[in-house]
Formats: C-alpha cells, structure tokens, sequence
C-alpha cells in the first residue's frame, strides 16, 4: 500500500476563515448580481477564484521582505533576483515587471508590425489582449485533444505540429511576428506541453525564422509534468528540466505571481540578443520605471528571487499537484464530471455534463458557481459563455465549445482538509443539479462584462 504523503510545510502563520450564514450568503449573492467576481471576499470562507497572486509566502520570503533595498537603482534585491532568474533559466538578461500583463506590454510590440499574426497553442487573454493592442492577431494552434475534456492524455497543451506548419506555409513566414508557447496552457485547463512539442516547434520555427518565446508562467508546474510523464525526464531534476525547456526559445515573459510564488511581480528574459535586451529595457522606463525595479518595490524583488528557488524544488511541486490531483479524484468518485487528467493548477468541471437543462446562452457554469457558494461558501469561476461574451459584429452571444467552471487552488494555503470540503460540498450540489436553474444577464457593460456584469436567475 503506498503511504500518503502530507503537505512539505508546517504552518508558522494563520489567518482567520469563516463560514457566513446561508441567508448571509443568498443575501451576498443577489446583492452581487449572481455574479461571484462582485462578492466580497468576507462572505467568502474558501476562495478559488484564482491562483494568481493568492499563494503564500515561506518564512524565508518574508524574510527577503525585510532584507529589501528600496534603491531607486542599483539595489542589491535587483542583483539577487537576476542571479536567481539566470540561475534556473541560463538566460544571460533578466529585467523585473509589475506582474505578467507588464512584461507582455513592455515585450512583444517591438516584434509585432500591424496585421501580422502571432501565433500559439493557446494565448492567455492579458497576452491575446496585447498581441491586439499592438496590432497584432493572435492565433491558437493546439491539438484538438485539448477540447477533449474526458480522454486522458499526458500533454494536452501540445502544438498540433502540422496545423503549426500548414499555417506558416500558408499565411507566409513573413505575415507572422512570433510564436509563443504558453506552459502550462493555462487556457486549456492548465494543461502541460511535453518537452518533444516544444523542441519540434522550436525547429519548425527555426526553419522558417519565426522566433520562438515562451509564456512562462506556470513553467515549473510544466516541467514537474514533463518529469512524471515523458519518457528520459525521470531522473532529471526540475532545474535541468526548466533550463532544457528555456533553452528552445529566445525569450520570455512571466507572471511571477504563478510559480514564483509571489503576490506580485513578474519577468522579462531575453537569452542573448543583445539588441533585444537594450530596447525592452527601454521600453520598460515609460511603463514599469527604471530597469533596476521595473514596477516593484525591493523588498517584493527580493522575495521573488527566493520564490523561484521555492517554486522548482520536487517536494514542493509534489504536494502542488497532488493536492489539484486529490481533489479531481474525490470528485470523480463522487461522480462530479471534470477535464482529466487534471492539469497543473486548477480542476475543470464541465458544467455542459452536469447541467445539460441549461442552455448555454444561460450560462450553466455560471449557475453552477453561484450554487456551489450557497452550498459552502466556495467561490468559483465561470469559463464559458458568459466569460466569451459577444460577437463583435452581430452583438449575438457566442457559444462557447466548453462551459467550464474553474476550482483554483492558491499555493500553499488550503489543506487537503480543504479540498474534502470543496468536494463535499460540489457533490452535493451534483445531488440537486435537476433542480438548479439558469441565468439571464441584467446589466452588461461593454468590455470584460464578467467582471462587472449582473445577472439575475431565471425565473
Ligand atoms: C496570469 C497569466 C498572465 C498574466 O499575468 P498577470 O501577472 O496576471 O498580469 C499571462 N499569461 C499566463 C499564462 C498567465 O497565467
């Protein structure tokens, strides 16, 4: 019988959660419009929104805090980081950001001539949202497979190698700006890209000249899939697996506030190029501030250069997938359907399956959110329908292939303990989904309306 293994921390510091009253919560719900973004994180006893930013910091980090030099420039926290960052990627230049959506304004536009094509398994929005703004169109070429929530596969963020190519040869390599390959795919469920993909869209690339970056915000999740999955990685440690991963592109931008296992901050990496690292640097002045802090304060640098270290050791990653794992498992044997296997960061639950009375101009994911906070007080969120929005041109709402509700698992917060509860509470929810009803927007704003928009159920 194998042992189970618990969490590799113990628990230096706690901050007080609790379970508002179910009329507290109806009330919190409809004062939110149906709509969880709009809740206030007091009524919330478990929050799994996002991962982003919400993980905590070990007591080495907050000691980094301390440690800050607030220089304006030349502080040692920007020499640390940057020894910290070229020691897990073997990139010769490193320049710090505000978080990811930063490196991605202050990186690619310099790359990007109006109209061309940016090319990627799957863009996150904050990146599909730059590529546009500069000019750019953003275009997804990931396997099939990906849409496939219920057929195990080990890496379902790969590149359809030959959708990759046909589509170079026929848009012409001179219509595309760049490729960037996003690990995990955070939009397709976080799913991994297998080392293989990489380095064959690496070639295909270079054989046509198009550069190859990578989007790296989970890039330590991805490598500990590549190690327990693909074949040749299992005695490798997670550094060699990270720097092998790094060494197929030429640059990347990061959101620290994933792996690097920080509240905020994020990354630029340029590998060599030299004229590369002199204009982003420069770039970076008008929007982040000097390259020596670019956006942050020294004492949130000086964390990150040790949240890096953190976020590539084994145990760590161990217990960070395993607890996404643990809590798929419980729910499929609870008979919840989910995306499996379960990706790097969150579990999908495929809300199309558990509610299939509610059409998809009604947001099933979306109910199925606002029910699972009346049950336990958790908070989820919708990707789907309402998360896509319109179209553009007609005003029509779009249908999305998949309505997904996300469970996030912030890093080293929640217990497995947790998890049982989120669990409990889903398959109870799964109990009464014949009776769960749908929901009709109220008040929709223009852009980004999931943010802001309110609904109301359907009577
Ligand atoms: C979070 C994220 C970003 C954007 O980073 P922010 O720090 O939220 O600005 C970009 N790409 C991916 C894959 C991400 O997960």
């Amino acid at each position: 019988m194998s042992k189970v293994k618990a969490e590799p921390f113990k628990i230096k510091m706690v901050e007080p959660i609790n379970l508002v009253s179910r009329e507290r919560r109806e009330a919190a719900l409809k004062e939110a419009g149906y709509n969880p973004f709009s809740l206030k994180a007091e009524d919330i006893y478990i929050d799994i929104l996002t991962d982003s930013g919400t993980g905590a910091m070990s007591d080495r980090q907050w000691a980094g805090i301390m440690m800050g030099d607030e220089s304006y420039a030349g502080s040692r926290s920007y020499y640390k980081l940057v020894e910290s960052a070229q020691d897990i990627t073997n990139y010769k230049y490193i320049i710090p950001t505000h978080q990811g959506r930063g490196a991605e304004q202050v990186f690619f536009p310099q790359f990007i001539k109006k109209g061309q094509d940016v090319i990627g398994n799957m863009h996150f929005d904050t990146t599909m949202a730059h590529i546009e703004i500069a000019g750019g169109h953003a275009v997804n070429l990931i396997h099939d497979r990906a849409f496939d929530t219920m057929t195990p596969h080990p890496f379902k963020g790969d590149f359809d190698l030959e959708k990759l190519e046909s589509y170079i040869q026929k848009r012409g390599k001179e219509n595309i700006a760049f490729c960037i390959i996003t690990v995990t795919c955070n939009s397709a469920g976080g799913q991994p890209v297998s080392m293989a993909n990489i380095k064959a869209v690496s070639e295909i690339c270079k054989k046509y000249a198009v550069k190859v970056f990578i989007d790296a915000a989970r890039y330590a999740e991805n490598a500990y899939f590549i190690k327990i999955r693909e074949e040749g990685y299992g005695d490798k440690s997670i550094k060699e697996i990270v720097r092998e991963m790094f060494s197929y592109a030429e640059g990347f931008t990061m959101s620290a506030k994933k792996d690097g296992l920080v509240n905020i901050g994020g990354l630029i990496g340029v590998k060599e190029d030299e004229e590369v690292y002199r204009n982003t640097r420069s770039m970076l002045v008008p929007f982040e501030g000097f390259p020596t802090y670019g956006g942050l304060a020294g004492r949130d640098i000086e964390a990150l250069a040790v949240g890096l270290q953190e976020g590539v050791e084994e145990s760590y990653l161990e217990y960070r997938i395993g607890q996404i794992e643990y809590l798929g498992k419980r729910l499929m044997d609870g008979g919840v359907p989910i995306q499996y296997p379960t990706g790097g960061h969150a579990v999908f639950v495929d809300a199309k399956k558990l509610l299939p009375h509610i059409p998809y101009h009604q947001f099933p994911a979306q109910a199925l959110a606002n029910e699972l906070y009346l049950e336990g007080g958790i908070r989820a969120v919708e990707i789907g329908s309402f998360l896509l929005g319109r179209d553009v041109e007609t005003g029509e709402q779009l249908e999305s292939p998949m309505e997904l509700m996300r469970l996030t698992i912030p890093r080293r917060v929640y217990t497995d303990r947790h998890m049982d509860y989120i669990a409990d509470c889903l398959i109870a929810v799964k109990e009464r989904a014949a009776s769960i009803k749908g929901v009709e927007l109220e008040y929709e704003p223009k852009v980004l309306r999931h943010f802001t928009a309110k609904l109301r159920p359907v009577k």
